[in-house]
């Protein structure tokens, strides 16, 4: 065991990244750290040698956890990888984030999730992309720096979250309802213009650190892993939000997920924390044994099986439907139970199209659903603390975002990527 003293406010503004580091040691925070795992730490993040028993200041702690990243061109306080133009490729990138106001909180930043809605808008696939542009909002680190009006809301060393949005008019209906999402003032965390600030262009998470206002900030419980939480401010609300909203959180339903890839996996994971019955329903017949196996569905449908589907005719309280790939939702309708509900989370390109009489004969209700709110994203963060719910990731380094990106274009990632922001996008 060794002792080390608690870092003093200049030692934390020196040293962010050491400091969000020695955070995430087992015992830091009490002061007194394992010394296996501070040598696992200054191993894998740091270049100086462990040190080992007796009283350490922080100052040698940080200093043990000091690495020299590869120099980025340009000036600002902030490193990134960032897309230039609509080619989609990353690069390293300079620039400035505003100082830390009354509001606002810093952000150390540890992981950044790769959503699939980075890869169409580093491509403006949807038309309204402003480059340079740092994408990433699936975004976990530590509380760096705390603006006057967010004492006591957050406080240093807290694990804190970044998830699509970093403000909202917090006048309008939807504001005041919890729905702030559908706020028509909404800022995205990237790729937005930012009216609270003169009109800046937001960057994402891409970067090792973000200042946002503490009202947008949530708080990671401690028992979840960071690396793995990081997703769940995206691809985890985008799953919760629905389940709640319809009705579809109640122990014993029985609820379908059409797809298992980022979403469809949470929509598994959260219907088995709720109690439900679930039945994945996918084209991929060798999905089966992992649905199962590892994400503990109940059921798995292949959805090309006419056999299959027409056993489970009726059986269904609710569907999630997370494909973005042109496919039938009328060939899903007949799964539901009277006054079952579909909901779509993808957006295919060409329009879905059903008979009515599908609808009104069992008083369906299809429904839609975007990311969710941040007074819900706290709550699913609490809720996923509770049960122990995380995603499945595969983490990497900064250098490898393009390939990941490509891969991810193929669907080829089990199931979300998580950048290792804090061990390889390092300042000089
Ligand atoms: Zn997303
Ligand atoms: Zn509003």
């Amino acid at each position: 065991m060794v002792r080390v003293t608690q870092p003093t406010t200049d030692e934390i503004a020196k040293f962010p990244r050491e400091f969000a580091l020695f955070t995430q040691i087992p015992g830091a925070k009490a002061g007194e750290v394992d010394t296996e795992a501070l040598a696992e730490f200054v191993k894998t993040y740091g270049t100086g040698s462990a040190p080992s028993g007796g009283e350490l200041a922080f100052a040698d702690v940080a200093a043990a956890l000091k690495k020299k990243g590869t120099p980025i061109e340009g000036t600002g306080n902030t490193i990134a990888w960032a897309a230039q133009d609509d080619s989609g490729h990353l690069a390293p990138y300079k620039f400035t984030r505003r100082d830390v106001g009354p509001d606002d909180v810093a952000i150390q930043i540890a992981y950044a999730g790769i959503c699939h809605s980075d890869l169409h808008q580093i491509k403006n696939d949807w038309g309204n992309s402003s480059f340079p542009m740092v994408p990433g909002h699936e975004i976990v680190g530590v509380i760096t720096e705390v603006g006057k009006n967010a004492e006591g809301h957050f406080a240093l060393g807290d694990a804190a979250g970044v998830g699509c949005m970093v403000r909202a008019c917090r006048e309008c209906e939807e504001c005041h309802s919890g729905d702030d999402q559908y706020c028509t003032r909404i800022v995205f965390t990237y790729n937005g213009k930012d009216w609270g600030e003169g009109g800046v262009d937001t960057q994402g998470g891409y970067s090792n650190r973000i200042v946002l206002d503490h009202r947008y900030a949530l708080k990671v419980p401690a028992s979840l892993p960071l690396v793995a939480a990081a997703p769940l401010l995206c691809a985890g609300i985008t799953t919760y939000s629905p389940l709640k909203h319809y009705g579809l959180d109640k122990p014993g339903q029985k609820l379908g997920v059409v797809g298992l890839g980022g979403l469809g996996h949470m929509a598994v994971k959260f219907g088995k924390g709720f109690g439900q019955e679930v039945t994945v329903i996918s084209t991929s017949p060798n999905k089966e044994k992992e649905a199962r196996e590892t994400l503990k569905a109940d059921h798995f449908i292949v959805s090309k099986d006419e056999a299959q589907m027409s056993a489970a005719v009726n059986s269904l309280d609710g569907i999630i439907d997370t494909v973005s790939a042109g496919h039938e939702i009328s060939a899903l309708l007949p799964l539901l139970k009277t006054n079952g509900k579909l909901i779509l989370l993808g957006v295919p390109t060409e329009p879905h199209t059903f008979g009515a009489g599908a609808v009104l004969f069992k008083r369906l209700t299809i429904g839609g659903s975007l990311i969710g709110g941040i007074k819900e994203t706290q709550e699913m963060l609490d809720f996923c603390g509770e049960k122990g719910i995380v995603c499945d990731v595969e983490k990497v380094d900064i250098d490898y975002v393009n390939t990941a990106m490509d891969r991810l274009a193929k669907n080829d990632v089990h199931y979300r990527f998580s950048i290792d922001i804090q061990g390889s996008l390092i300042d000089e």
